[in-house]
């Protein structure tokens, strides 16, 4: 009996690889062509700084609208993308297009504001990823000074060489490197010692609970002193409340993003969202 337990129990995990691997199939072909088909557009969301109010600028994501109309978050295929290595013409598509609308809104409202770019590691790790950055920044004409790179853990540390010599390369000519996802995995602090970074962004899962745990409190106010005494900005990710904002203006943290100021926007809405203030 046992044995037909164990017999049935395998081939349920078959039919579920079987149906996994399916699924992965037709998501990578359809990534395939979303680029070509420009299926692909950004969301602005809003950083602000935190003791004046000021919006000190704009965080490009990805957005993937099929053409049937079925929306797909980005949690669910950035990693396939990873693993097909399709996230490097994806990257450096969001790379020149982020430039590219930052610099048009700068030119159309006389104002300056950063616009940080997520950037996987696959990116980091080629051999012509800051000629490539520059490139981009020449071509749309944006200030170096204007552009921030967001990295996540996750791939980084298999490179940390080749990546410390594209990010101080960058560095020296103005752009900023932000830690993203800062506390998440398992070797943050490992990452903040062996990476050149300006910024530091904490994950929302440390946010989450500050307004009702005192623990959470105490780990986000240690996290934040830890990051200025090393001389980087603290960047607070996913604040929904108020009650949270108002905690983490008490603590001393400088930059919060999140719904409690706006969710992502398409373009026009984001613009728009930047002339009223
Ligand atoms: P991330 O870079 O940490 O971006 C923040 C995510 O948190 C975004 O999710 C944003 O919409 C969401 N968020 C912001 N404020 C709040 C809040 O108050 N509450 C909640 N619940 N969520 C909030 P999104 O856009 O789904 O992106 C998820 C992740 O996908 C990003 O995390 C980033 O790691 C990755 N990603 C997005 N765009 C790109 C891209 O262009 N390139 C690469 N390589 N990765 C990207
Ligand atoms: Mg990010
Ligand atoms: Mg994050
Ligand atoms: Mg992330």
């Amino acid at each position: 009996k046992a044995k037909a337990g164990g017999k049935h129990q395998f081939r349920i995990f078959d039919e579920t690889m079987r149906f996994d691997l399916l699924h992965k199939r037709k998501l990578e072909d359809a990534l395939q062509g979303a680029l070509s088909q420009n299926q692909f557009t950004l969301h602005f969301q809003k950083q602000v700084h935190v003791p004046s109010g000021e919006v000190k600028g704009y965080e490009a994501l990805l957005r993937w609208q099929q053409p049937d109309g079925l929306y797909i978050p980005p949690a669910e295929w950035i990693q396939l993308a990873e693993e097909t290595g399709l996230i490097v013409p994806i990257g450096y598509w969001v790379l020149q297009t982020a430039c590219q609308t930052a610099k048009k809104w700068q030119d159309a409202l006389q104002t300056r504001f950063t616009i940080s770019v997520n950037i996987s590691a696959l990116q980091l790790m080629q051999y012509d990823f800051a000629d490539q950055v520059l490139a981009v920044l020449a071509e749309t004409g944006l200030d170096p000074r204007h552009l921030v790179l967001e990295l996540t853990e996750t791939l980084l540390i298999q490179s940390i060489e080749t990546s410390t010599n594209h990010l101080n390369f960058l560095r020296d000519k103005g752009v900023r490197i932000a830690l993203d996802d800062f506390g998440k995995g398992f070797s943050s602090l490992s990452y903040i010692k062996q990476l050149p970074a300006d910024i530091i962004k904490i994950d929302k899962s440390f946010i989450d609970h500050i307004d009702d745990s005192s623990v959470d409190r105490v780990i986000m106010e240690s996290i934040i002193s830890l990051v200025q005494r090393i001389d980087k900005e603290v960047v607070a990710e996913g604040v929904e409340k108020q009650e949270q904002l108002r905690i983490l203006q008490a603590i001393g943290c400088d930059f919060v993003q999140g719904y409690y100021f706006s969710k992502p926007l398409p373009e026009h809405q984001a613009f728009h969202a930047l002339v009223e203030v």
